[in-house]
């Protein structure tokens, strides 16, 4: 049986990666941390359409946590796919920011994606697929989130060293960075602040959390079997690196 693990995998984009792989025919492991609710509402949703599918709490900042997780029965078989996706944004201004909220956001972003990664490892197959979900504002920064930027920077940087560490045993690394994604993220948003980021993007939209998805299909997919160390960014043409 195919597997595939996603972090924070019951709501937005980790839980429209959730259901798209289920589709592809994984059975799905999906981690939460506070949205336990949500994530037996993806299983269930997963279940009723006949795959296999459970879900985990994980807070990825805590390393016991992390190392339970890795006990799972599912995850001590063998994991094909591998979708670190978790991530928090707390819009703190670069000039405002303070130790303590670098340090939780790098802790999470950053850190959570490595101590998953490096607990998992173990039992991932020798051709395994690992998504990392950055960001645009990991390439070009922001006045809103230099700790978010910070750690999605690191995280994409990691993720390509991860590639050239593993692509001799056959293993993928890839990073997608997406741009307005319409999840809880941008849940804040004023209709007007809505109607401008969607004026923006070129292509005149907010990308959708199956917009991200679809794109992890691909990259743990035959079709992108040559593609390692990318990063690609699925952004409606907002961002041109
Ligand atoms: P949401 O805010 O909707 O979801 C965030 C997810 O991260 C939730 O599933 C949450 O789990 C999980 N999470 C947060 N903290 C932790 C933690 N300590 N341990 C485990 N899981 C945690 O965000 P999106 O779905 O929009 O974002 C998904 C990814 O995409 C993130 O990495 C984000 O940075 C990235 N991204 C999103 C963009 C957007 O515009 N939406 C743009 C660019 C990148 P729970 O609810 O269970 O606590």
């Amino acid at each position: 049986m195919r597997t595939a693990l996603v972090t924070g995998g019951g709501r937005g984009i980790g839980a429209a990666i959730c259901k798209r792989l289920a589709e592809d025919g994984y059975r799905i492991i999906a981690t939460y941390c506070k949205s336990s609710k949500m994530a037996e509402m993806v299983v269930d949703e997963i279940r009723n359409s006949g795959q296999d599918a459970v879900a985990v709490n994980c807070d990825v900042t805590d390393s016991r946590e992390v190392a339970l997780l890795a006990t799972h029965p599912w995850v001590s078989e063998e994991i094909e796919v591998l979708v670190l996706n978790h991530g928090r944004y707390d819009r703190i201004q670069a000039i405002e920011l303070d130790l303590e909220q670098l340090r939780r956001t790098m802790s999470t972003n950053f850190e959570g994606a490595f101590l998953v990664w490096k607990a998992i490892q173990p039992t991932l197959t020798r051709d395994a697929r690992i998504c990392v979900i950055g960001s645009q504002l990991g390439t070009r920064g922001s006045s809103k989130g230099a700790d978010y930027s910070a750690s999605k920077a690191a995280l994409a940087t990691w993720a390509r060293s991860l590639a050239q560490a593993v692509a001799p045993k056959g293993q993928r690394v890839n990073v997608i960075a997406p741009g307005f994604v319409d999840t809880d993220i941008l849940a804040g948003d004023s209709v007007e602040k809505r109607a401008s980021r969607e004026e923006e993007v070129p292509l005149k939209r907010l990308g959708t959390p199956d917009d991200i998805a679809s794109t992890v299909s691909f990259l743990c997919g035959e079709e992108s079997a040559y593609v390692t160390g990318a990063v690609i960014h699925v952004n409606g043409g907002l961002y041109l690196p």
